[in-house]
């Protein structure tokens, strides 16, 4: 038989229904790939032992003939920002180390309900606070990509979610699931030729997610391609109580509604997007992108989103803002570190915890984020960006009027080198130049694989559509990738 470590969610969950292997030797196979891959450092820890539990779990449910469960004998990987009951959970951050939690997210539940089992906590940016994974603490993720040109140039697998996009493509995993506040999800995919949506805001219940900004984060999954996001976004998504900013709506169907047929359908294509000076590769993708949308029987209309430029300077105050009044909880009293100096006072200890505990780009977004939300500077900054905000869902809603769904880069260019862009931050921000607009909007935004620059490095599409309609989403998704044809991956070398 092929490899198992070849199979996709869908693949497995079929297979393992239809009895052609056992859910114990699908984990068995992504386990050995796993361990065989540390030089990716794409997981935190590995959980194997839970792998293997969960399909023992689904082989049992088989042998008695009951319902396996939309992921059932599926393992994943579980980005290292939803809390695991009993399994240490960092956010990738020192402040966290050692902190095992004593719930589990209510997104990590579902996905194990429905079958699911847990190769590992994966690596990703610090509080998910990057594009490329360089601020974990637990070190860089390297990319399983490289530049075909020779040279072994270390590549961003993209952030935040990079040990997830890492353990997709590098087929550690066939699914793994990413949160996105702006751009975590997609950009990762993009960077590594793999498929990942964010739902519109509220679907993932955020209970047991560690908070970056709270208004802006949202959970997803990413999978080797459009199918498998639809079958695990359906397990993932879902009112919960426990989160005040739950949709209380039915999770839809989206496996079964897949449809690539994109007749009677209009797909805006954004004047503002098309910047001074793009990436000749990424403007050449576009375009294919349009053409193959219009082949599936679309009608291509140009919208207009005038307030896109000042999407990023707004993202860059509103999430810090948010992120410097989440993170105020860690303080060396109730969770992983602290630092306790001899003969220090409490306010010592949360100073020293502090400083030991949060990386240097954390730090920064504290920093930022406490000072526009300061007496004096408040309304000239964060409610001047909240105004932004609302003028960018504006541009949106009437973009929808002309059309049905908006397709865009993903990102500006293809992944760039470990190092490249570590030592200047505003370079880093204008990575998500295409990506925070939706994640402003709340709206919902996949990335599929396009093909590859002429470097060799994959290059994403994005799909953004209007509130509630992921299904628009994927199912322009599932035209995209069914002309793409993508079935380009890295070669191996760890
Ligand atoms: N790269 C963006 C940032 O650093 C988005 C991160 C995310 O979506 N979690 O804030």
């Amino acid at each position: 038989m092929a490899d198992l470590t070849d199979l996709g969610v869908a693949a497995i969950r079929d297979g393992v229904a239809a009895g052609t292997f056992s859910a114990l030797e699908i984990a068995e196979a992504f386990n050995a790939n796993v361990a065989a891959a540390s030089a990716l450092n794409a997981f935190i820890i590995a959980t194997p032992e839970k792998a293997l539990e969960a399909a023992k779990a689904t082989d049992a449910r088989r042998a008695k003939g009951e319902a396996l469960g939309l992921m059932g004998g599926v393992p994943i990987g579980m980005k290292d920002l939803f809390a695991t009951k009993g399994v240490q959970t960092t956010a990738a951050s020192h402040i966290l180390e050692g902190f095992v939690p004593e719930y589990e997210s209510t997104v990590s539940q579902k996905l194990w309900d429905a079958g699911a089992g847990m190769l590992g906590k994966l690596n990703l940016d610090q509080f998910a606070m990057g594009s490329s994974n360089e601020t974990s603490y637990f070190g860089n993720v390297i990319s399983p990509w490289r530049r075909a040109d020779g040279g072994n140039a270390a590549m961003a697998p993209g952030g935040s979610s990079g040990g997830s996009s890492t353990a997709v493509s590098a087929r550690l995993a066939p699914a793994a699931t990413g949160t996105d506040t702006g751009g975590s999800i997609r950009q990762p995919a993009a960077f590594t030729g793999i498929s990942g949506i964010k739902p519109t805001y509220g679907r993932c219940s955020r209970w047991g997610i560690v908070a970056f900004a709270s208004s802006l984060d949202q959970a997803g999954p990413m999978a080797r391609d459009v199918r498998d996001c639809a079958i695990m976004l359906e397990a993932m998504a879902g009112f919960d109580p426990k989160d005040a900013t739950s949709l209380e709506m039915a999770v839809p169907q989206w496996e079964a509604g897949l449809n690539p047929d994109m007749k009677g359908k209009r797909v805006g294509v954004p004047r503002e997007y098309r910047m001074d000076g793009m990436d000749a590769d990424v403007a050449a993708s576009w375009d294919q992108g349009i053409a193959w949308l219009r082949d599936a029987g679309a009608e291509i209309v140009e919208v207009s989103l005038p307030h896109t430029k000042y999407a990023l300077p707004a993202y860059y105050i509103i999430a810090p803002a948010e992120a410097s009044s989440n993170l105020a909880r860690y303080d060396g009293v109730r969770y992983g570190l602290r630092d306790l100096p001899d003969g220090a006072g409490l306010q010592d200890m949360y100073a020293a915890t502090r400083a030991a505990g949060f990386g240097a780009e954390v730090k920064r977004r504290i920093l930022i984020g406490t000072y526009v939300l300061s007496a004096g500077f408040y309304d000239a900054y964060y409610t001047q960006a909240q105004k932004v905000r609302t003028l960018i869902s504006r541009d949106f809603a009437q973009a929808f009027e002309q059309c049905d769904v908006i397709l865009a880069p993903t990102a500006p260019t293809a992944a760039f080198g470990l190092g490249d862009k570590s030592d200047d931050p505003l370079a880093m921000y204008l990575n998500d130049v295409f990506a925070v607009p939706a994640s402003l909007a709340g709206l919902p935004a996949m990335s599929v694989p396009a093909g590859l620059n002429r470097e060799g490095l994959p290059l994403g599409l994005q799909i953004i559509g209007r509130p509630f309609d992921e299904q628009g989403v994927l199912n322009a998704g599932l035209a995209i990738e069914a002309r793409a044809g993508f079935a380009h991956r890295p070669a191996k070398w760890w």
